[in-house]
């Protein structure tokens, strides 16, 4: 068993990296995959304690790209070179452009009478402070009472408190990957909707698609199976993971997934590294 998309909290994750180790150990994984959101921070402190435990760890993230307006989750892995200097240098100017969104995004809060600084924010989110960590600072001051609530009251995109950043787009994120070294998988495809899912990503091969996320938290059974016939279909690579968050998603278990739904084969990181 595997696990090849996981986040540690240099992103939205609650694990720190070298823990994350320890818990993949304890699963039994044969391998894994750290796969911050914009971020290579939580891999990059993660590797050499897997080096020296004897565990396969692999290369991730995951960027926020739009395509046709809408928010796509796309995976990249750099399984068999790392990513090159120029692929981290796009990834800091993403950060900064985060960066900036979250200063805006403070003030707003502020305007609307919220008592909210940058630096609580930045505490619990490190390299990468993300809405997620606005909706727990939110909570612990006690303006909501949960995360789904300060989303729905502040931070999602048609709440009063939300301001936009610039995200890539899906073409270009692709391409970023692929000129990087890595492969590109789109995340989680059940969320492109189970209806416009195939054509969608008939549209992304066009853009240099390389692989699709068949495994994964959120899929059932049946999605699961369609998403490897797509695969198939376009000769797309597979890849799969939990999409562990720790606390952050208690439900979801490394390895294992939702309650257990998830056992992702050590062949899919073979075939990834021979298609690499
Ligand atoms: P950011 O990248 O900072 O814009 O934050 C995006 C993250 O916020 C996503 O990856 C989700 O984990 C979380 N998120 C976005 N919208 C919602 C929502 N409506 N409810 C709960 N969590 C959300
Ligand atoms: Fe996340
Ligand atoms: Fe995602
Ligand atoms: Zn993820």
């Amino acid at each position: 068993m595997i696990d090849l998309h996981s986040h540690t909290n240099e992103s939205d994750g609650t694990t720190p990296p070298a823990e994350l180790v320890q818990e993949a150990l304890a699963a039994g994984l044969e391998a894994l995959g750290v796969t911050d959101h914009d971020t290579l921070a939580g891999y990059d402190q993660a590797a050499p304690v897997a080096a020296e435990a004897g565990l396969d760890i692999v290369c991730g993230v995951e960027l926020s790209t739009k395509l046709h307006g809408k928010s796509v989750h796309l995976l990249g892995y750099f399984v068999n070179q790392p990513p090159s200097d120029e692929f981290r240098g796009w990834l800091h100017a993403m950060q900064e452009s985060r960066r900036d969104r979250n200063r805006r995004m403070i003030e707003r809060l502020r305007s609307l009478g919220l008592d909210i600084t940058l630096e609580e924010v930045q505490a619990v989110g490190r390299s990468l402070a993300g809405r997620p960590h606005f909706a727990r600072i939110l909570v612990q001051k006690g303006y909501v009472q949960n995360t789904q609530q300060a989303f729905d009251e502040y931070l999602d995109a048609s709440a009063k408190g939300y301001v936009d950043r610039m995200e890539p787009a899906f073409a270009e994120a692709v391409e970023r990957i692929v000129d990087g070294g890595g492969i590109p998988s789109v995340a989680h495809p059940v969320r492109l909707g189970r209806n416009h899912a195939e054509k969608t990503i008939g549209e992304m091969v066009e853009m240099g698609l390389k692989a699709v996320e068949v495994y994964h938290s959120d899929h059932s059974p049946a999605d699961t199976a369609a998403f490897l016939a797509i695969a198939d279909r376009y000769g797309l690579a597979v890849t799969g993971g939990s999409d562990f968050h720790g606390d952050a998603k208690p439900r979801i278990r490394l390895g294992t997934g939702h309650d257990g739904n998830l056992n992702v084969p050590l062949t899919v990181l073979q075939n990834l590294r021979a298609a690499a």
